[in-house]
C-alpha cells in the first residue's frame, strides 16, 4: 500500500510504502511552533519505505542533529528527522492525501498541552516524548 501526502502549493509530495510504525499527537511547544498549530498529529514510518516526491524540500537544522523539512515555496512543514531517532521519518497527518485516513493512538508531551485546547479522547496520554517505542513513555 503507498500513502501519499502534500504541501499547501502541492510542489512538494512524499510518500511511503506500507504501514506508519506509531501515529500520535504531540503538544511540545517546538511542534507548536513549527506548524503554528495548537497540537500536531504525527506519523511515523521507517525511511527505507519513504521518498520525496515533485520540488526537493528546503531543510532546517532546528537543533543539532534535528532537521525539518519544509516546501521551499510554500513553507509549509512537510518531515522531521533526528539524530536520536535513527531510520525514522516523521510527518505531519495534516499533510496527508486523505488526513481524515490518520488513526491516531496516543498523546505525547500532554503536560504541555495548551489549557484552552480540550480533547475527549479515550487515547493514552504520556509525559515527554516519544523516544523508542510507546512502551517507553511515561503515564500523563
Ligand atoms: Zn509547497
Ligand atoms: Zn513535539
Amino acid at each position: 500500500m503507498t500513502t501519499r501526502g502534500h504541501c499547501l502549493c502541492c510542489q512538494t509530495r512524499w510518500e511511503y510504502e506500507g504501514e506508519v510504525n506509531w501515529a500520535c499527537y504531540c503538544h511540545c511547544d517546538d511542534c507548536r511552533r513549527n506548524c503554528a498549530a495548537p497540537v500536531v498529529a504525527w506519523l511515523g514510518v521507517p525511511l527505507k519505505n519513504f521518498r520525496w516526491l515533485g520540488l526537493a524540500p528546503k531543510t532546517l537544522e532546528s537543533s543539532k542533529g534535528v532537521f525539518r523539512h519544509f516546501c521551499r515555496e510554500c513553507g509549509s512543514p512537510l518531515g522531521f528527522e533526528a539524530a536520536h531517532y535513527p531510520g525514522g521519518m516523521h510527518l505531519y497527518a495534516a499533510s496527508l492525501e486523505k488526513p481524515e485516513d490518520f488513526e491516531p493512538t496516543f498523546h505525547v508531551n500532554f503536560e504541555s498541552k495548551l489549557p484552552w485546547l480540550h480533547m475527549d479522547d479515550e487515547l493514552p496520554k504520556y509525559k515527554g516524548t516519544l523516544l523508542n517505542a510507546p512502551s517507553d513513555l511515561r503515564e500523563y
